[in-house]
């Protein structure tokens, strides 16, 4: 019970997360960007204010637990504008790493700054692993899955020789079981594939990608994750590519959920800050409803106190905004030990 009641501090936040833009290329249909009016707070295919993201950068050294920062929220990163000549160039002055996570669909301009100044992650979101999944969940209309292999290959490629600093996770979803979502009343997509159909299919996309990158990969368990709940279906000899699983979690229907706990205890440590200025609380609430402070006129430390602030309440007295008595993301002490205990078992 330790984790439970040691106080969060600004010493323990290790991301901060920045949505540098808000577009993306494709349209899944299982990610909010397919509904109409997705995001009604956001200034769409803009990038983030300079002044601001410098304001934000300046803070950091504060930040003593700080490992990286994240640029990706529901956007495709490979479409922001001057990531080589300005937002990049300004994290490696200050000596601090970031991660990517991209689809995979876009070569990005100006490649070679990227063996320059790796990011410690390239997350690949890969999901779709057959054609038929491609297409059902309508990731992209006018690229073939076979162009689209082709140029995650191509990226992952460019990435594994030139960025030796950087791991590659190359992640595909998987559906929970139908009982057990129907037994926890959870929406599920059924275009997602199951964990054993994901398994199944692995070989044929190893293949594929093997032939595609000329890096051969291999199925089964890697030393190296992500995190440490990472399930690792496959991996390259020297595991600095890995094949992840992840659990799908349907987003779309993530406000309509029936309720499932008046007073969740949330464990969430992510702050977020958008383009207009505003700061949220959850990477998964699209509609930014647990915006907590504007950048604009706000302190820095102000910011932080607040967020810090929050998380104690979120973990102690329950998540105070209305949509998340909707998520499932919470974990209650009581599963969050039981998580616990399951990893050191395993
Ligand atoms: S899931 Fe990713 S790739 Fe698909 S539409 Fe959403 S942000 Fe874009
Ligand atoms: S309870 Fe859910 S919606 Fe609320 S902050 Fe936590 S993860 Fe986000």
């Amino acid at each position: 019970m330790e984790r439970a009641k040691k106080l969060f501090t600004i010493n323990d936040i290790r991301c901060v997360a920045i949505a540098l833009t808000d577009t993306c290329n494709m349209r899944c249909s299982y990610c909010p960007h397919s509904l109409p009016d997705a995001f009604p707070k956001r200034i769409r295919e803009a990038h983030f204010p300079h002044d601001l993201y410098l304001k934000i950068l300046d803070y950091l050294p504060n930040l003593s637990g700080l490992e990286y920062v994240d640029l990706t929220e529901f956007n495709e990163f490979f479409l922001t504008p001057e990531l080589a000549t300005f937002y990049l160039p300004a994290l490696k002055e200050r000596n601090v790493d970031y991660m990517i996570a991209t689809n995979g669909s876009i070569y990005p301009d100006n490649i070679s700054y990227y063996a320059t100044h790796n990011p410690k992650c390239l997350i690949v979101g890969l999901q779709t692993i057959t054609e038929k999944q491609y297409h059902d969940t309508l990731r992209i209309k006018c690229l073939s899955f076979d162009n689209y292999i082709e140029r995650v290959s191509k990226l992952v490629r460019y990435f594994y020789n030139h960025c030796k600093d950087t791991l590659i996770s190359i992640e595909v979803s998987y559906n929970a079981s139908i009982i057990l979502n129907k037994v926890i009343g959870r929406s599920y997509n059924k275009e997602i594939a199951s964990l054993k159909e994901q398994r199944s299919n692995i070989r044929s996309l190893i293949r594929l990608i093997s032939q595609k990158t000329g890096i051969e990969l291999y199925e089964g368990e890697s030393a190296c994750r992500r995190n440490i709940n990472q399930l690792i279906l496959a991996h390259s000899s020297d595991d600095r590519i890995i094949f992840g699983g992840k659990r799908f979690v349907d987003l779309v229907n993530f406000y309509n959920r029936k309720l499932t706990n008046d007073s969740p205890v949330c464990f969430s440590e992510t702050t977020v800050f958008m383009m207009n200025g505003d700061i949220k609380a959850c990477c998964t609430d699209y509609k930014n409803m647990t915006v907590f402070a504007n950048i604009i006129g706000t302190s820095m430390k102000d910011i932080f106190q607040r967020f810090v602030s929050l998380v104690n309440t979120m973990r102690t007295r329950g998540a105070p905004f209305e949509c998340c008595k909707h998520c499932l993301g919470y974990e209650t002490y009581r599963e969050k030990y039981a998580k616990a205990v399951h990893s050191f078992i395993k």
